[in-house]
């Protein structure tokens, strides 16, 4: 191959022959299949092929340039709009046989193309009725080129192609061999071939996925953990002295973890939990196991008002802080369950106390500490110190707590609240900060099962299903645009009760600039002409972390009345005073993030609502909204998602591993669910992969998972 043709795919990411193997087409077009110009609807995403038959350049009001081309077929002849791009005219003469493919749009009645993808053909690709693969490229590479060095390529080598899966997985997964998967996927003989290859390529993503998470989970439990264990009776008492009982998710996830820290090994596990299912109280109950041996604990939590909610709660379950205020309240009366509940709450030094079995608090409240970005370099320095010294045995805490030399005297407990907001590195930062402690992650993020046994499959995973009792369902509805006043009217009346609302907007575009701007403008027509009477904050992603900090105060003592944000918000912040939450352009959400908004409110003793609103009364966006109405249960709407739009929506593509994941459709679950059975069984019989014949495949894995990268929990 020639140097500059080297150079070239080079600039493409090619520089093997095993990168070329695996540069898929990014869709392929079916010449034999296309639609007729006469034949276009509206919203159709199609090829078309037809020839030039006129071509203008003309330039527009604003001073750009317009190139206007009429393309025929045949059947009937489409306008296509090229804007900006001047140069086109010279492309496009007369009698040039193209194919276009986008969508089409209407203009004054008629339909168009707007910017389609321009392809130039050859009379040979027309008349040989294949299925041709179009590749990712550049503007200045042309496909036809590409296309041709990738068929020579390909047809030389996939047959030379070693298949790293053993025989028998081929069969039994019923497996397409690899040689031939990679050639069917670059020059498929028919969609049925192309549809095998790719199933059997995607499953050696998840299998190699599958097959790195499991050593990885092994490799840690081969580790030593501190074993922690305690006395029923003492745990019964700590539990005792809560304000509520726990329900049977929570005892249930507090057996897992006393097994775990029991266990002799490294506990590494995910709580799943809808938001408000209330894991904090078990985690609590975490640390006070560790800290009851004299250890520490570490919770980090993805933003500073977030931290700081956490810290104040957690100084209240294992400080019995607040007792002070309690003192006057006839405590015996306080004591039955279920009401007053946060007032039952007790001392156990109080002369009051009869009932035996409960336990003094865990830790005295000098004994916890919060560390976010914004606290002063003084005390930073001061609860580093205690942190070394041991005198400090919680620290809660932002990434400030992995950013700053921050040395641990003896961390036992490292908690990571909202996982999802954290990279995998940060993960591990965070437990590199101690010999290797017990992991605790905690996500609200409802992912179906399949997927988190893939995903988070080196983490032993608790779903807490269950809500606490006396959760009111936030009642749900989907405005149309224009029934927009009513919204408003509900927002007004509530405030007036007292309450405070949410209003939301999508992320408009692509850039925070656009995004906030989009949120400003909203915010000062909110303010100035809605509810010019009420004091109407505003949040979006543009502000710095401090101010973003002191916005959601002012929310949460009541200051600002309505906030408008952007989703900013929808990380596990607590206002339990808010009772409504108007979304803007609710159809740009996936229903699982627009739970996790909806999750805002409906966290006080009121009766919440939510309220969406689409930006166009298109009824199938409509009927997908639906679903929000008809239920409050986070797993639902996540399956929903999944099938309707495929994972993106709940995993960022931060977790490690999915960055390398070309093929795969994680909204396949039978194929998740195949891969990760096979996977299952081999790595049962050979965890190390270190049978001969298996060496090319643990070579592959080791490749998927990038040669010599260490820690990916
Ligand atoms: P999340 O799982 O979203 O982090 P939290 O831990 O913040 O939920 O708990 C949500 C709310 O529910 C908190 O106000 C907490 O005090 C309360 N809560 C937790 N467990 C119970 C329970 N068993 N009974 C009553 N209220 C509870
Ligand atoms: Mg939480």
């Amino acid at each position: 191959m020639g140097r500059n043709h080297a150079r070239t795919l080079g600039r493409l990411g090619l520089n093997t022959i095993r990168d070329m193997l695996y540069y898929f087409p990014r869709r392929y077009d079916d010449y034999s299949r296309m639609k007729s110009i006469n034949r276009l609807n509206y919203g159709d995403q199609v090829t078309v092929i037809g020839t030039v038959q006129s071509c203008k350049l003309r330039p527009t009001k604003s001073g750009k340039s317009l190139v206007e081309v009429i393309v025929g077929d045949g059947s009937a002849a489409i306008r296509v709009n090229w804007f900006n791009n001047p140069h086109m005219v010279k492309r496009l003469r007369e009698g040039v046989q193209v194919s276009l493919s986008g969508k089409v749009e209407q203009y004054l009645g008629r339909l168009v193309f707007n910017n389609p993808n321009l392809e130039f053909l050859e009379q040979q690709q027309l008349s040989a009725n294949r299925i041709w693969p179009n590749y990712p490229s550049k503007t200045d590479i042309s496909q036809k080129w590409l296309r041709k060095l990738m068929e020579d390529a390909i047809l030389a080598w996939a047959p030379r192609v070693r298949d790293p899966l053993p025989e028998s997985i081929l069969q039994q997964a019923n497996l397409m061999d690899l040689p031939a998967a990679l050639q069917q996927v670059h020059v498929p003989d028919s969609w049925e071939d192309l549809k095998a290859a790719q199933h059997r390529l995607a499953f050696d993503e998840i299998f190699y996925l599958q097959l790195g998470v499991l050593g990885q989970k092994r490799t840690w439990q081969e580790r030593q953990g501190r074993i922690f264990t305690v006395e029923d009776e003492w745990l019964d008492g700590q539990v005792e002295r809560l304000p509520y009982t726990l329900t049977g998710a929570q005892q249930r996830t507090l057996k897992d973890l006393r097994h775990d820290l029991a266990s002799g090994r490294p506990m590494n596990r995910l709580i799943q939990g809808d938001v408000g299912s209330g894991k904090t109280v078990v985690a609590a109950l975490g640390i006070a196991i560790i800290v009851q041996h004299g250890a520490q604990a570490a919770l980090m939590a993805p933003t500073s008002i977030l931290a700081e909610q956490h810290y104040m709660n957690l100084l209240k379950l294992l400080c019995g802080q607040a007792q002070t205020v309690l003192q006057s309240v006839d405590v015996p009366s306080a004591l039955q369950q279920g009401e007053g509940q946060e007032l039952t709450r007790q001392e156990s030094e109080s002369p009051l106390t009869e009932q035996q079995s409960i336990q003094p608090p865990p830790l005295q409240s000098e004994q916890v500490r919060l560390m976010v970005g914004a606290t002063p370099e003084a005390e930073k320095q001061e609860i580093r110190a205690g942190l070394a010294d041991g005198s400090i045995k919680l620290v809660v805490g932002t990434h400030a707590l992995i950013e700053e030399p921050v040395i641990f005297k003896d961390l036992q407990l490292a908690i990571v609240d909202e996982q999802h907001r954290f990279g995998v590195e940060q993960r591990a930062a965070l437990r590199s900060k101690g010999d290797n402690p017990h992991l605790l992650v905690m996500t609200a993020t409802p992912i179906p099962r399949s997927l988190a046994l893939t995903v988070y499959g080196d983490l032993d995973l608790t779903v807490m299903d269950e809500m606490p009792p006396g959760r009111e369902a936030v009642d749900t509805y989907v405005l149309l645009p224009r029934e927009r006043e009513r919204a408003y009217t509900h927002i007004q009346s509530q405030v007036e009760q007292g309450r405070q609302a949410f209003i939301i907007y999508p992320l408009v575009e692509e850039s925070e600039n656009s995004e906030a701007k989009a949120a400003v403008e909203e915010h000062s027509l909110l303010q100035e002409t809605v509810f010019p009477h009420l004091r109407v904050g505003l949040l979006h992603g543009r502000l710095r972390p401090e101010e973003k900090d002191e916005v959601m105060r002012r929310f949460r003592d009541g200051e600002i009345q309505i906030l408008v944000s952007t989703t900013v918000i929808e990380v596990g912040v607590d206002v339990p005073n808010a009772s409504v939450m108007l979304v803007e352009g609710a159809n740009r959400f996936g229903l699982a993030q627009l739970h996790q908004l909806r999750g805002r409110v409906g966290r006080g003793v009121d009766k919440s609502t939510c309220i969406l609103i689409p930006d166009s009364p298109d009824s199938a966006e409509n009927e997908r909204l639906q679903v929000m109405t008809a239920t409050n249960d986070g797993f639902v709407l996540a399956e929903r998602d999944l099938e309707q739009r495929g994972p993106g929506e709940f995993l960022g593509t931060r977790q490690s591993g999915f960055a390398e994941l070309q093929m795969a459709n994680l909204s396949d679950v039978r194929l998740i669910e195949k891969a990760r059975s096979q996977a299952q069984t081999l790595f049962d019989q050979y965890p190390e992969l270190d049978k001969a014949e298996l060496q090319p495949l643990l070579a592959e894995v080791k490749h998927f998972w990038g040669e010599g990268q260490g820690d990916i929990s």
